[in-house]
């Protein structure tokens, strides 16, 4: 348990979990975290911490940590120095580059570490290996709101603050949970709908606190978010309550758009949807009609077939009506990692280099500030990389802080290629499931608790990490690791820096937008980019004048395309996954602290109507098979649940409940539906 009354010593840094990005002091004593206390006048927080924030703080100090690097023998798992790990993977590295070229290579980086530490591993993809196969987590969960973002307003990124919940009149929640994965915003929101100065529409399969407390809650089948949101729009031009002004000052293609959504009536998205078609014209209109209207949307809408396409249809909303450009309107991807934001922003996605810019917008800059070329080949994504895996044509993989295999869609299909890896090299802090399984060589990193450097929240803000805790064992920054590892490939040069702002300060230069988040002024409280010299006070609005591309954007037709994902006769139950307020994704870092006894094992939750017809109680274990594979979880009663419907988190490496998940992928940028699976239930005999 924690004894705040023995800190030695106070230091103010930013939770380690969810992309809200709360402020907090860690009391440490003895080189161990003794206390945990919110910061009062933080921006994000206010005074504020949720049960991870305050209980979830010592994995950093867990025995399970390792902590020196490892080499996998014959005969299993062998510790060794930093000289002997290094020169191996070097070794490796060089060798398949040499006999297959670099893109046989790829990297992940992680959303779990800095930006300083994401922005060393593009530059080591890149300008070491000479690849663009660098990608990170974004890629499962909100790459389509990034690709959406981007292609319709020119920015991947949310458009608002956290502070416009305070300005706004009325909440659209879709595909999203606050009140368990973002507890912060999630209290925040809901103390303004108590409060009575807010109204909420709740886009959801289940009955979540926040959708018993809307004024219309859209309890849709999972999968069918784009006929919903089609059809609202149908209603806003139907009976002409879209803003005729903003339109006419900003968005092109009304006509084309209109003719698009014509066919999408109430009545034919409800009978698609499973909602009556009433509450989608009550949505519908209250949306247009409440000013100012703030959308936060989760993995809900992203984790699905049309997860782009679904961002679009609400990015489409929002510019039919005007809610956007303005304090308290807007639309904000609420991050899940704390910075799964930053770590694609510093260049850890193919497509882009540090600061979301394209590769052939942001080419000059950085190949002069780096003094290299940067490759011509186009990169490939996670998924692109392990399908390449699976075909034998990458063959070498460096993980940073993220477990695969737990958490990758359809397991079985993403061990084969994990496994055909000539070489696998996993940098954690645990021996997770992949290194445990697949790796060939664990470097240990040092936990954020343990270094400095910056995490970017949900809402563009760039907010300083202070190491409060000496790395423990022979752990090290990841971009010491990394520094090193150029070393010993002979390609050093541009990968040795003195510090976490030295690092820092490379970024501000090949990123204009960020050009005035120095680390003096992030001393004295974060800032939201864009934020372009040392004047420049920040940006907690974007889009009130102009776009991220111009001063005005189109409309952007779009087709449903029904999940291929559908119950039938043998497989009846249609499976959601996500996570619960206690654990934190993978439980790598969750796991290993205090979280761990509040919720040990993943449920499989359903509601008491079917659970009472199929006989079964809470606590029974019982079996959960899908086309791909079945796992064993015990039973949860959940009156959220409506009835055919099924919830389970996917925490647990003894459940393993990504066997069961689909290969499907988005077609803009293959994130995985992990939100719609079709499965049987059985009792496990006791
Ligand atoms: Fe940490 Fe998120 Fe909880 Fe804040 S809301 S304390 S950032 S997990």
């Amino acid at each position: 348990g924690l004894q705040p009354e023995r800190a030695e010593h106070w230091t103010r840094s930013v939770c380690s979990y969810c992309g809200v990005g709360c402020e907090l002091e860690l009391g440490t004593a003895d080189e161990q975290v003794v206390g945990v206390r919110p910061v009062l006048d933080a921006p994000v927080n206010k005074g504020h911490l949720c049960v991870k924030g305050r209980y979830g703080q010592g994995f950093a100090q867990s025995s399970r940590r390792v902590l020196t690097p490892m080499l996998r023998r014959e005969d299993g798992w062998q510790a060794c120095c930093w000289d002997e790990a290094l020169d191996e993977v070097a070794r490796r590295l060089l060798a398949l580059q040499a006999a297959h070229g670099a893109d046989s290579l790829g990297v992940l980086g992680s959303a779990r570490a800095t930006n300083e530490d994401n922005y060393l591993t593009a530059k080591f993809a890149r300008h070491v290996l000479g690849t663009h196969n660098v990608d990170c987590c974004a890629r499962v969960c909100h790459a389509p709101s990034a690709a959406a973002l981007k292609t319709l307003l020119g920015t991947g990124a949310a458009t608002s603050s956290y502070d416009d919940i305070e300005r706004t009149r009325l909440f659209l929640v879709a595909g999203a949970n606050p009140n368990e994965n973002h507890p912060v915003v999630g209290a925040r929101i809901r103390q303004q709908l108590r409060r009575g100065a807010a109204q909420a529409i709740v886009i959801d399969p289940r009955r979540t606190e926040l959708a018993e407390l809307a004024t219309v809650h859209l309890a849709l089948r999972p999968g069918t978010n784009l006929p919903l949101l089609l059809a609202m729009a149908q209603v806003v031009l139907a009976e002409g309550l879209h803003d005729r002004d903003f339109i006419a000052r900003r968005v092109d293609e009304l006509e084309a758009f209109a003719v698009s959504v014509r066919e999408w009536t109430p009545e034919r998205a409800a009978a698609i949807c499973g909602v009556e078609a009433e509450a989608i014209r009550q949505a519908a209109r209250l949306y247009a009609n409440t000013r100012p209207a703030l959308c936060f949307h989760g993995l809900g809408m992203t984790e699905q077939g049309q997860g782009t396409e679904g961002v679009m249809a609400l990015i489409n909303l929002a510019l039919l009506c005007g809610q956007i450009g303005q304090p308290g309107a807007g639309l904000n991807p609420l991050r899940g990692q704390n910075n799964v934001q930053g770590s694609a922003h510093m260049g850890c996605e193919p497509g882009s280099l540090a600061g979301g810019i394209a590769i052939e917008a942001g080419r000059a800059r950085t190949e002069q500030v780096w003094g290299r070329a940067l490759p011509q080949r186009p990169g490939l994504n996670l998924m692109q990389m392990l399908d390449a895996a699976e075909a034998g044509r990458v063959r070498g993989l460096l993980v940073l802080g993220y477990d695969l295999a737990l958490s990758l869609p359809d397991s079985q299909r993403s061990w084969q290629a994990l496994k055909r890896l000539d070489l696998l090299v996993v940098q954690d802090l645990y021996l997770n499931e992949t290194a445990a399984r697949f790796a060939d060589v664990f470097l240990p990193a040092c936990s954020t608790l343990e270094k400095d450097g910056t995490f970017m929240n949900a809402e563009r803000r760039v907010q300083r990490v202070r190491a409060a805790l000496r790395p423990r064992g022979q752990s090290l920054p990841d971009w010491q690791i990394l520094g090193a590892l150029a070393a010993r490939m002979g390609r050093g040069e541009g990968m040795q820096f003195e510090s976490a702002e030295a690092i820092w300060d490379e970024v501000r230069q090949v990123w204009p937008d960020g050009a005035g988040l120095s680390y003096a002024r992030l001393d004295r409280g974060g800032l939201q980019w864009p934020c372009r010299d040392e004047d420049d006070p920040g940006t907690r609005v974007l889009h009130a004048e102009r776009f991220g591309h111009g001063v005005r954007t189109s409309l952007r037709p779009l087709d449903y395309r029904p999940s291929p994902e559908v119950c039938d006769a043998d497989y009846p139950w249609l499976l959601s996954t996500g996570r619960n307020l206690y654990q934190f994704n993978a439980a790598t870092m969750s796991g290993a602290s205090a979280l761990q006894a509040l919720r040990p094992t993943d449920t499989l939750d359903l509601c008491a109507a079917d659970a009472e017809r199929l006989g079964l109680r809470e606590g029974q274990r019982v079996r959960v098979r899908s086309r791909r594979g079945s796992a064993e979880l015990p039973l949860r009663i959940d009156a959220r649940l409506q009835p055919g419907q099924l919830f389970a988190t996917f925490h647990d490496p003894a459940v393993l409940l990504n066997r069961l998940t689909s290969s499907e992928r988005d077609r803009w940028v293959h994130a995985p539906e992990y939100k719609v699976c079709a499965v049987q239930l059985e009792r496990v005999p006791d």
